[in-house]
């Protein structure tokens, strides 16, 4: 797609909702909302407000109910029709979903498998406040804050652009972005946000995904290899910074019928005699690892297997696997997929003067920071 058109499309596309903050909480800014998934696949949802609230139909907006606070309701699956239920919260209302507070509005609905699922309408910068704090430490310096709150907008907001999901576009989770709702804000993650409120990065002039992660481990991979795609600011690169961190090196002991018994859950029964790194990439990262045993040896993607086993189990798949007994012994580096911002390299730049531009451009060579939206 045309850069200009995307561009466009982000800033008259994306902007306002009306239906946000409808009961008029909030001064006519324009907003860019992102759907957060926050609880999937539930049998019942606790749901408290603490103020003025409106409830209307999700589909239709028709007002179900209102009132001046809601004490504590739980809404079953079986009980809610098909259409699900908006909640919009009023002035200076709070809003509990599962006892935890959450911005915004939020959406009940009911999905296929005729479970509840739960999905926060939020403006992006408030959506960020939540995100930052699971990311990186709040104690860290404000340029290292800063140049997260440009990475995680930036890839929230891709993430919006290229859903196909009918009900969301980001979810809480390890996947995307961790979102920890109203309870995970601190001073300096909101000051970080608004320092850089409506600054998201661009490659010639398009949106990216701005992939990040917690430690390389020397140095970052190529995004093509997880992902397929390949442009400039997605390629690996070296990485002198992370070495202060906690996971530059890692060393974890596992049971082999631990790890026997995750492969066999995903449908790979095998008697493990060794396991060997077939292909790796520059910076080390197994492309494809090799399961030796019986009855047959099972060749896997070095991601899938991280993924089957526990990734914070083994941190990355920058590692040696060694049997010793009946425990396998791996020795890794680094701690995340290795694409884009490594956020321990980033904090140990910022702890030597350099500005959240600088740390970008770094690990995003080639991009450009824009602002979007009338901020
Ligand atoms: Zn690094």
């Amino acid at each position: 797609m045309n850069h200009r058109i995307l561009i466009f499309l982000v800033l008259v596309l994306f902007f306002y909702n009306p239906s946000l903050y409808a009961m008029g909480t909030r001064p006519a800014r324009r907003h860019i909302l992102v759907r957060v998934l926050i609880v999937k696949s539930a049998k019942e949802i606790n749901l408290h407000i603490r103020g003025p609230y409106r409830l209307v139909g999700f589909e239709d907006g028709e007002v179900l109910e209102e009132g001046r606070g809601l004490r504590s309701r739980t809404f079953f699956a079986k009980d809610l029709d098909s259409g699900g239920i908006r909640v919009l919260p009023g002035k200076r209302a709070r809003v509990y979903v599962n006892k935890r507070q959450f911005r915004g509005e939020i959406d009940i609905i009911k999905d296929k498998e005729q479970r509840l699922i739960v999905v926060n309408n939020i403006d992006i910068e408030e959506y960020l406040y939540g995100v930052l704090y699971n990311e990186v430490s709040h104690r860290w310096p404000i340029e290292v804050l800063k140049a997260q709150a440009i990475a995680a907008r930036t890839y929230a907001l891709y993430q919006k652009l290229v859903s196909k999901n009918r009900y969301f576009d980001l979810a809480a989770d390890i996947y995307s972005q961790v979102y920890g709702g109203r309870r995970s804000e601190t001073w300096s993650i909101r000051r970080a946000v608004n320092l850089t409120r409506g600054q998201i990065l661009t490659y010639n002039g398009k949106i990216f995904p701005s992939y990040y992660h917690a430690t390389c481990g020397g140095h970052t991979s190529d995004a093509v290899t997880l992902w397929g795609i390949d442009i400039p600011p997605l390629r690996g690169r070296p990485c002198n910074f992370c070495t202060m961190s906690p996971y530059y090196r890692w060393k974890k002991e596992l049971r082999i019928d631990e790890i026997t018994d995750r492969l066999k859950q995903a449908g790979y029964d095998i008697q493990l005699v060794s396991i060997e790194a077939l292909k790796r990439d520059k910076a080390g990262r197994i492309l494809d690892v090799l399961l030796k045993g019986r009855p047959e040896n099972i060749k896997l993607g070095g991601n899938k297997f991280r993924l089957i086993v526990g990734p914070n189990l083994i941190k990355s798949t920058n590692f040696k696997a060694q049997i010793k007994g009946r425990d396998i012994i791996f020795e890794g580096k680094g701690w995340g997929h290795g694409i884009g911002m490594c956020q321990w390299g980033a904090y140990a730049m910022a702890r030597k003067g350099y500005k959240a531009e600088d740390i970008l451009r770094y690990y995003y060579p080639g991009t450009e920071i824009v602002r979007i939206g009338n901020n």
